[in-house]
């Protein structure tokens, strides 16, 4: 456990994880593998630069030589590297196929032949479909009905399979929508709460009538390091209690949040395949110890704050959502 390798370490979740984690006493060193797609941002990772324990390594998990020489250094890997925005995975399939499935593939590989102790691969309650009624547990058919969705069913596939055939010790995590600071502001809650805090509209799929599951994005972290620690080698987790909203009633908390009005909602056609409601059972990851303890509105009018206050981390990104933020120099790399 006490070398970790963390790929997509400076996106949303995996910056939260990488900060998280350094505060354990028995780890001895996190290196973050990252390519700083548009969506990773060195900046996430912010005073995790402060620990000696942290390096930054800039390159992509599709690349073999580097992920094997990277694999050899450390015990575990924790993977969260992905293309991960759904509207992306209708205009360029074969992109997240190649980085999710491939990119899963590629680092599996390199786990078997370096013997890591613990592989977890972090995935997505929307492999298993919509689900107009019921909660879905790990043993659930795989049901995705976008690109995205059907890439991580792939990478999670691929993932066990180096269990079975191999004997790599993975685990695979699945969890429902995160929120919290940090998120690239493509992703709802940052996108309405940037548009609401200038003043803009908001468009609503439908009749806003789909239901997420809204998970804080601490409580998910929380989750996947107790599988690092505890997760039994061939094992699925659900990572989930979180609190379960239709649009609609997320956009009326976004609204109260930001000081606007229903004027500011415009309702468009519900999009292909937008799945109705998720839903997952956790029972089994509370056996492992996990208590998801963020509120729902105290999370949300927190994170809401943080994009209040620091509109020089988004701005750019909303005025040029595909600008890459690679040219930083990475400081510890
Ligand atoms: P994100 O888009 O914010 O971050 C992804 C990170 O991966 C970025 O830093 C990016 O630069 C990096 N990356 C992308 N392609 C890479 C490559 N080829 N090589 C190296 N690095 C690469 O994503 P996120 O929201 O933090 O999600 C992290 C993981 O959690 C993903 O696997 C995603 O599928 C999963 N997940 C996310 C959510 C959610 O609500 N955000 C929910 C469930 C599961």
């Amino acid at each position: 456990m006490d070398k970790v390798l963390v790929t997509g370490g400076a996106g949303f979740i995996g910056s939260h994880f990488v900060k998280r984690i350094l505060r354990g006493d028995d780890i001895a060193e996190v290196t973050v593998l990252d390519a700083l797609t548009y969506a990773g941002h060195i900046e996430n990772l912010g005073e995790a630069f402060l620990s000696p324990k942290l390096r930054f390594v800039h390159g992509n998990i599709l690349d073999a030589d580097l992920v094997g020489t990277l694999m050899r250094e450390h015990t575990a890997v924790v993977h969260f590297a992905a293309e991960s925005h759904v509207d992306r995975s209708f205009f360029a399939a074969g992109t997240f196929l190649k980085t999710n499935m491939l990119g899963t593939q590629t680092l599996a590989d390199a786990a078997m032949r370096h013997g890591i102790s613990k592989f977890v691969h972090v995935s997505t309650d929307e492999v298993y479909g919509p689900l107009p009624e019921g909660s879905a547990t790990e043993t659930n058919p795989l049901c995705p009905t976008v690109p995205y969705a059907a890439s991580k069913a792939a990478s999670d596939l691929v993932a066990l399979s180096y269990f079975h055939t191999y004997g790599v010790p993975v685990c695979v995590t699945r969890s429902s929508n995160n929120y919290g600071p940090y998120q690239h502001p493509e992703k709802i809650i940052p996108l309405f709460a940037t548009r609401l805090l200038r003043g803009q509209q908001v468009t609503l799929h439908g009749q806003g009538q789909h239901v997420r599951n809204w998970l804080h994005v601490e409580d998910n972290c929380a989750g996947i390091e107790l599988v690092l620690r505890g997760g039994t080698p061939g094992e699925i987790y659900n990572v989930g209690g979180g609190t379960d909203c239709t649009n609609n009633e997320l956009t009326d908390h976004l609204l109260r949040l930001c000081g606007a009005g229903r004027d500011s909602v415009v309702y468009v056609p519900d999009r292909r395949s937008n799945d109705i409601r998720y839903s997952m059972a956790w029972d089994k990851l509370a056996g492992l110890g996990y208590r998801p303890g963020q509120d729902f509105e105290e999370g949300l009018a927190e994170t809401v704050d943080w994009y209040r206050r620091n509109p020089d981390r988004w701005a750019p990104l909303v005025r040029n959502p595909h600008a890459a933020r690679a040219t930083l120099a990475p400081a510890g790399e």
